[in-house]
């Protein structure tokens, strides 16, 4: 048993082998742990005092997935799949201990078991998809043979996780052990007979696979996986086990190189990295448990959902009784829409409701240790609440605002603590939305930025890190790509065109419908208040202004960059053409046609030459920040990996082009970055790019 390799160790108990893993955090399948597991396997087969075999995780763990870093590597032997066959083929019975996840690859190792005992906390699930994949180690033939086809695709293409419960109702665990699951696992090992997933029939009929197919191919939105997934599990019912196997095997492979795997890893490591904030690593957090929000708008009434979702008791404070009360049924209808889809019980939205207790009474402040305020976008309104909380507030108790533009440091200096406070700056729908900018003023505390963190986490956003500016990350860069679908509008595309251009891109929807749903006035407003403030050099795009002044607003008033019906069918509306062609007469401009790619080469490299800028300005900590940024505040496509990403994967010559003509197009504003000039001519990419 000497070659078994370090993080697999081997040891008898009786006539039962044990394996156990151990590779810390989460016993990824590194080549290191896929060798000891194959040298465990063979040496306790070939073991004649060793009747029966188990293989555990240790406490509270299984294996989690393959080695993701590896990923990007060329493939390694021994490959998981030898690992597998090896379990797959062993003529003793082998018993999974499952604990706690067995995802992806560890999945793939149960499903090779005889027998699977999970613990009340085992997870259990197929999730390759969700990185661009397929399972390439026999999940896709091995889990129809026990859950049937339809079930199957369901699983593997939504990548679900299942809770030790659900896996023991489909099958996937045999039998959820309340005590000691390795004793318990050691105990029935030697009495278990081989049943190799393998060797099962595929079950018959093949009741629901279409609407499964269905549904899977409605999510997939440019995952070339979920086509492939469904294609080879598929073969179940019509291939011998081997021959799916190497169909499954080559897919694998090829997904493996493309484009869309990769920008799934890119944003995999940057959801990691993203809570890493130089100088913080070892700053603790305060201690949360009373929190609360004033403002019961559509933000604040959101976030008190959020809040309260992640466990929280919440004081919702408004300006008035009345306010109150409005913020109040605000959140209920939020809790009823998600009891109405199912996402909770009745009780569930009962209970979480009974979290948020509304008041117009500001003396309720003085016990929160965090108070998120979403009150009007307006510098006044702003400063005179913190004034009042600053005079309420506890010592050390952060003071947060959900602003969208407002300068952090002119609001942190009307307190006597601008060291408490922060920006926390959620997204709308904000129980829904997974992006949370934390905004760090000039003196805000470390603590306290590590306490936005810690919250992030608790409330299962995706915490992105960002400096002061008017903006911050994702609306400084979100107001340049507006300014410039607006320029491409002027000089002859067609919102439709724009929109269409930007859908086949991956974007759910494209930014003239965005901006109809989310209501034209907000970004008149802002646009009105900087009037004066903007640069005469720079081109400025009336349209969106005379919309506005026509009472057009968006979808709220049922008209906007598109006319709408009564039941909300967008369609092109000529007062909007006559507009346009009056906008383009007036400035003289002879419209041009646009591609759908030019349109979206244009639009993407003026988003990472404001990326560039903020990134220099050290506004954003790293470019795979604004990725996250845009793919998760901004409906940006996952599978292309965010908008820093994608500029590295278009070559930053080639940016360079597209901006030079953004600039001639837009004027001042839209100059090239030094830092994406310089990144070109060097041949570097913003991928590797780390400030100085
Ligand atoms: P809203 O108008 O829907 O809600 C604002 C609420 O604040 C109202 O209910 C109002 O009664 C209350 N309020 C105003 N002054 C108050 C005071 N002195 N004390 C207590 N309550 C007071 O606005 P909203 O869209 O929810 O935006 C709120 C904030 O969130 C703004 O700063 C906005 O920029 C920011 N934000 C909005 C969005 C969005 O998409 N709407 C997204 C991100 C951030």
């Amino acid at each position: 048993m000497d070659a078994v390799t370090p993080p697999v160790t081997v040891a008898r108990q009786g006539k039962v082998g044990v394996i156990a893993i151990e590779f810390a955090p989460v016993n990824a399948l590194s080549k290191a742990v896929r060798q000891g597991l194959l040298d465990a396997v063979r040496a306790l087969e070939a073991d004649p005092d060793v009747a029966a075999l188990v293989i555990s995780g240790g406490p509270g763990r299984f294996i989690a997935g393959a080695d993701i870093r590896e990923m990007s590597q060329p493939p390694d032997a021994p490959f998981l799949p030898d690992v597998v066959a090896a379990i797959d083929a062993c003529a003793k019975p082998v018993v999974a201990a499952i604990a706690g996840a067995a995802l992806g690859g560890g999945c793939e190792i149960a499903l090779a078991c005889d027998l699977r005992l999970g613990g009340p906390k085992a997870l259990m699930g197929l999730t390759e998809t969700r990185l661009g994949l397929i399972p390439g180690a026999g999940g896709t033939q091995r889990l129809p043979r026990l859950v049937g086809v339809a079930q199957a695709i369901a699983l593997i293409c939504e990548g679900r996780v299942l809770k030790a419960g659900d896996a023991l109702a489909l099958g996937l665990l045999d039998e959820v052990v309340e005590g000691d699951l390795l004793a318990e696992a050691i105990a029935r090992a030697p009495g278990v007979t081989k049943r190799r997933l393998s060797e099962l029939p595929v079950p018959a009929g093949d009741d629901g696979a279409e609407a499964a197919i269905a549904r899977a191919r409605k999510g997939a939105k440019g995952v070339p996986a979920i086509d492939e997934a469904i294609r080879v599990i598929r073969a179940v019912g019509e291939a011998e086990f081997a021959t799916g196997l190497a169909l499954e095997r080559a897919a694998f492979l090829a997904l493996r190189e493309s484009a869309e795997a990769k920008a799934l890893r890119h944003l995999f490591f940057a959801e990691r990295e993203a809570g890493k904030v130089p100088g913080l690593e070892s700053v603790a957090p305060r201690p949360l448990e009373a929190v609360a929000v004033i403002g019961a708008g559509t933000m604040g009434a959101g976030i008190a959902v959020a809040l309260a979702d992640a466990g929280f008791s919440v004081t919702l404070v408004e300006r008035d009784g009345v306010a109150a009360a409005a913020g109040l049924q605000r959140v209920a209808d939020l809790y009823a829409r998600q009891v109405k889809s199912g996402r909770l019980t009745d009780a569930q939205g009962v209970e979480r409701r009974a979290r948020v207790t509304p008041t117009a009474d500001w003396a309720s402040l003085a016990a929160a240790d965090l108070v998120v305020e979403a009150a009007f976008e307006d510098l006044a309104v702003k400063a005179d609440i913190f004034r009042r909380l600053d005079a309420v507030a506890k010592p050390g108790a952060v003071l947060a605002t959900n602003t969208s533009y407002l300068d952090l440091d002119t609001i942190a200096a009307v307190t006597s603590r601008p060291q408490d406070v922060v920006g926390l700056h959620f997204f709308a729908p904000a129980n829904v939305m997974k992006l949370l900018e934390v905004v760090r003023p000039a003196l805000a505390a470390p603590d306290v930025i590590a306490t936005a963190l810690a919250l992030a986490k608790k409330m299962g956003k995706q915490p992105v890190v960002a400096g002061n500016c008017d903006g911050f990350i994702g609306n400084r860069i979100y107001a340049l790509y507006r300014r410039h679908a607006e320029v491409l509008v002027e000089d002859g595309a067609s919102p439709q065109e724009v929109d269409a251009a930007l859908e086949a891109y991956g974007f759910a929807m494209g930014i003239f419908a965005v901006s109809d749903m989310s209501g034209l006035d907000i970004a008149y407003a802002m646009r009105k208040r900087r009037a004066a403030a903007r640069d005469p050099a720079e081109r400025y795009v009336a349209i969106a202004d005379r919309l506005v002044e026509q009472g057009r607003l968006g979808r709220k008033t049922g008209a906007g960059w598109y006319a709408y019906d009564a039941v909300g069918d967008k369609s092109a509306d000529p007062v909007v053409e006559a507009l346009i062609a009056e906008s383009r007469a007036e400035k003289a401009i002879v419209p041009r046609s646009f591609t759908p790619e030019q349109i979206q080469r244009r639009l993407l490299a003026v988003m990472a030459n404001e990326g560039a800028k903020a990134l220099a300005e050290g506004i954003a900590l790293r470019a795979s920040d604004i990725d996250l940024a845009f793919v998760h505040g901004y409906g940006f496509p996952r599978t292309r990996g965010g908008p820093m990403w994608a500029a590295d994967q278009m070559g930053l010559r080639a940016v360079v082009t597209e901006v030079e003509a953004a600039h001639a197009a837009g004027g001042a504003g839209s100059e090239p970055a030094p830092l994406l000039l310089a990144l070109a001519r060097d041949g570097r990419s913003f991928a590797d790019w780390r400030k100085a």
